[in-house]
């Protein structure tokens, strides 16, 4: 009947999510109507317990159909490792099973140091030159600085300030920098275990873990961290991935222990993430990092011409040049870095010092001529208005009939991909709605573009309007 029951289970809820979460699961007694089941760590029993629960009743009901409960309780190292005669009903399959999974059970569950576990794990790369000592601290990043170098310097058992601490800023204005500095300063010193993973290694890391069967052991593992620190959170895709990392971010906060995540767009505009996870990130301490200022970009070009020197002595950028730099490269620190890259270059080949006109010549790829015209929400509001000759403040009303409905919903979904404008911010702007029905909006018209030809016809001119 077990096995019957555990076939079941397998169909209902795949293969993939059954071996990650059932495979240890045994059979203890069923007595009457309830049925008393056994995992090997209470992370497995609570989540089973919140998100299967009816899951496993059902498939046990199908079976046997007065059961009307489940218990699920935490077996203990010795006795998982010692197989154990139970339910004479067991089949001989299972207790094969539970034989084969006892080794690592001992291994997972037993007093294994954190350690260990931790190095079988493996963070991502980590590059020398992203440290607190290189980072250069100014208007735009002093909080999200700040907070970092607390996080950094905190020790094993310290109360957490904030948590998770979340960073985000669009491409290149040094999150991975910050984050990176983290994991050093934190794994030198202290006695503290920073593990640093980009999203996409997360995702891997647990994939790659369910083929082999050793999902417990990835998530042992990951426990056993003080600090995580997960960089470029928006390429979190997948169900089971995104579940998995909600149960490690609940688990890790509620055991008090740090996490820090940095990403592209603020938690509520992490679309595909699940809402109870997107609100779990928002509940912590979330910092914007802006666009580097001139002061900052200059500061960045001039720690970068340090670097270089160490290597260069006689490499030098004078101090008009960097001015020039600072002030026509306003994109990212990608590019100041790539700058100064290139200038050491030329001058390194043609044995040249620098001046102000080869740096004109070198970087004149990296300079924006001219800033794209950035476009404001109420021009948006303003155009679609008079396009479909309805007024701004219907637009804004809470009025619902379908000559209004449409063109707001119009409105949102240009806010949302013409300006730079968060889910909530765009639903404030329209006389405070909530982010989801901004986001519906944008869905909805998303869709419709892309099969009424009168609708993307009407939003392209409207784009054309807005861009003139
Ligand atoms: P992001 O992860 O936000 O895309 P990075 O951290 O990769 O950005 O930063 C891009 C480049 O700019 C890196 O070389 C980084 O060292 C540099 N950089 C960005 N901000 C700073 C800063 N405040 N101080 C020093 N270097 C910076
Ligand atoms: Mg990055």
């Amino acid at each position: 009947r077990w096995s019957r029951v555990k076939g079941r289970l397998r169909t209902s809820v795949g293969e993939d999510v059954y071996s990650s979460w059932f495979a240890r699961m045994d059979l203890e007694a069923i007595q009457q109507e309830s049925v008393h089941l056994s995992v090997p760590t209470r992370f497995l029993k609570s989540w089973i317990q919140t998100h299967y629960s009816d899951k496993v009743l059902t498939c046990w009901q199908a079976e046997i159909p007065e059961v009307n409960r489940i218990e699920v309780t935490v077996r203990t190292p010795m006795r998982a490792a010692t197989p154990a005669v139970k339910d004479a009903a067991a089949p001989a399959e299972h207790r094969r099973e539970e034989q084969r999974s006892a080794p690592e059970l001992r291994s997972t569950n037993a007093t294994t140091p954190a350690a260990s576990n931790h190095d079988a794990l493996g963070g991502s790369p980590l590059d020398p030159r992203l440290t607190f000592a290189s980072f250069v601290v100014g208007r735009s990043n002093t909080l999200a600085h700040a907070a970092a170098k607390q996080v950094a310097e905190g020790r094993r058992g310290d109360p957490v300030m904030f948590n998770p601490l979340y960073i985000h800023s669009g491409v290149g204005l040094g999150k991975t920098h910050l984050l990176q500095a983290v994991t050093w300063a934190g794994n030198s010193g202290t006695e503290r275990k920073v593990l640093y993973l980009t999203a996409e290694k997360f995702m891997y890391g647990f994939v790659a873990a369910l083929k082999t069967q050793t999902s417990l052991a990835f998530k042992e593992a990951l426990r056993g961290i003080d600090v995580l620190v997960i960089d470029d959170l928006q390429f979190l895709q997948g169900k089971t991935t995104q579940a998995e990392f909600c149960h490690t971010l609940n688990a890790l906060i509620d055991a008090g222990r740090q996490v820090v995540v940095a990403a592209d767009r603020p938690p509520s505009d992490l679309e595909s993430l699940d809402e109870r996870v997107r609100s779990r990130l928002a509940g912590g301490l979330v910092v914007e990092m802006a666009s580097l200022g001139e002061d900052l970009r200059l500061g960045i070009l001039k720690s970068r011409v340090v670097a270089a020197r160490a290597h260069h002595a006689s490499f030098d950028v004078p101090q008009p040049v960097l001015e020039y730099l600072a002030r026509a490269i306003t994109h990212n620190g990608r590019d100041l870095e790539g700058a100064i890259n290139r200038l050491l270059a030329h001058s390194k080949l043609n044995n040249q010092p620098v001046t102000l006109e080869m740096a004109e010549h070198e970087v004149r790829d990296l300079i924006r001529p001219q800033e794209p015209k950035r476009i404001k929400i109420e021009d948006i509001q303003r155009v679609v208005a008079r396009q479909y000759n309805v007024s701004r403040s219907d637009l804004l009303s809470s009025r619902r009939t379908a000559n209004v409905v449409r063109p707001r919903q119009v409105a949102m979904y240009l806010a949302k991909t013409l300006t730079l404008r968060s889910l909530p911010e765009i639903g404030r702007r329209f006389g405070g709605r909530d982010h989801t029905t901004v986001l519906h909006a944008v869905r909805k018209i998303e869709g419709l573009v892309s099969k009424d030809t009168t609708l993307s016809d009407e939003v392209e001119s409207l784009k054309r309007q807005l861009q003139e």
